[in-house]
């Protein structure tokens, strides 16, 4: 077997004290994650039971939908349902029969939770199971929260795949079940490359129709492509599949773990996996030194956003030479970020959570070449003279695997050469 870049000789972070913070968040919520989940699930319908401001929301984020027949919507809780006054799950229910009778396309429903239907405690689980027999066996109705009391954006994704496990049939044979929902074009490499390696059968969830579902039982073994599936995972693991452990599989170091992990699980020779990674190794090893002449002896700082913080910030020291601060992220799932954390030499700050003023002011302190950021915050260190990259970008770029890891680099080497260039402008 061909092999990666020698582990460093510490366990990297992984035993690193962590940083927790606890205080004012500045992250998109979970109903984000519809934007990309509805591309993804063709026949799917995403319901939000919220407000105008989720509506307002998910029509800012998604708004080439205006073209086409729209896969989500929002069923809006007024005042009188906020009250009390009104039965809003009657209204509900009239809501739902008038979209599935209008849009026989619609074969999986999601009811989603925001933070009004939070508030006012709007079962929709209760909402689900009825509307489910109601209009069963063409639709199934599944329900799960995107609110931003409980949720940040990617966490949305997770909540919808781990509210689907229960509803997947049993399987008996063995299969590997890929977890987590790739652009269409990113799934299919992965496919190619493991039909390659001879690995199969090999299922996706999220399936891109309801008749694909994947059956889940003792014998499938999964493998996540995003370290933000902590609640499916436990949902896998509670249905009897076993998790195989690995980095994610960003840049050409983090796929080739990825794929090598999974390839020892399925028995796979050497031979076979140099055979197949070979080549594809050596295009992305070459496309991301063409943009790390950019990043080498750079400093990043994460700010918590994505979930995605930790292995990027392994790519980025491993594969791009540059120097990591601090890596917070709202939440780290030790166990599924345990091998990036090994891989990530020892030395910056791991945080967990945020507290915005505080993160800012060691930002301010450190001044990084370059800082990983949501939208809100990235305007304002900009005007103080910091470069920054959005991390929203990040999530809906497609960023996996060997053909995506010098466009992966790119991301981050683009705003360090705009800066560049900014300022040689003003010195002329
Ligand atoms: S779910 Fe909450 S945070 Fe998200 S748009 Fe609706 S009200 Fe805002």
């Amino acid at each position: 077997m061909t092999e990666g870049r020698p582990l460093p000789a510490s366990r990297g972070c992984r035993d690193a004290p962590v940083l927790k913070e606890r205080g004012q968040r500045e992250v998109f919520c979970g109903l984000t994650g519809i934007v990309w989940l509805h591309r993804k699930m063709p026949d799917a319908f995403f319901l939000v039971v919220g407000s105008r401001t989720c509506a307002h929301l998910l029509q800012a984020a998604a708004g080439v939908m205006i073209f086409a027949e729209p896969r989500f919507g929002t069923a809006i809780l007024e005042e009188k349902d906020l009250a009390g006054m009104a039965d809003a799950h009657e209204e509900l229910d009239r809501e739902v029969a008038r979209l599935l009778s209008r849009r026989p396309d619609i074969r999986r429903l999601f009811l989603v939770g925001s933070c009004p239907s939070e508030v006012i405690r709007l079962d929709l689980a209760r909402a689900a199971e009825r509307l489910s027999r109601r209009h069963a066996p063409h639709v199934a109705v599944v329900n799960f929260s995107g609110s931003g009391i409980e949720t940040t954006f990617t966490e949305g994704e997770d909540a919808c795949l781990a509210a689907m496990v229960p509803g997947l049939p049993p399987a008996e044979g063995r299969e590997l079940l890929l977890v987590g929902a790739l652009p269409d074009v990113v799934e299919d490499q992965a496919l190619r490359l493991l039909s390659g390696l001879g690995i199969g059968p090999v299922r996706v969830l999220p399936a891109r129709r309801a008749d694909g579902a994947p059956g889940v039982g003792p014998q499938t073994v999964y493998a996540l492509t995003q370290p933000f599936l902590g609640a499916t995972a436990a949902a896998l693991d509670r249905r009897g599949a076993r998790r195989i452990a690995a980095p994610f599989p960003f840049g050409e170091e983090g796929t080739t773990l990825w794929l090598r992990a999974i390839a020892a699980e399925f028995g796979v020779s050497d031979e076979t996996f140099a055979r197949v990674t070979d080549a594809p190794r050596a295009r992305a090893r070459k496309a991301v030194a063409a943009a790390a002449a950019t990043l080498r002896g750079r400093s990043v700082f994460f700010l918590p956003d994505s979930q995605l913080e930790i292995p990027l910030a392994r790519f980025l020291v491993r594969e791009c030479g540059m120097e990591a601060v601090e890596v917070g992220s709202p939440y780290i799932h030790a166990d599924l970020a345990g091998p990036d954390l090994d891989l990530l030499p020892a030395g910056p700050v791991i945080s967990e959570g945020q507290d915005v003023d505080r993160q800012l002011d060691r930002v301010r302190a450190a001044r990084p070449d370059l800082t990983v950021c949501g939208l809100g915050l990235a305007n304002p260190l900009e005007a103080e003279g910091l470069t920054t990259k959005w991390a929203i970008e990040l999530v809906f770029t497609p960023i996996h695997l060997y053909d995506q890891a010098g466009d992966l680099a790119q991301l981050f080497a683009r705003p360090l050469r705009r800066r560049n260039l900014l300022r040689l402008e003003a010195a002329e």
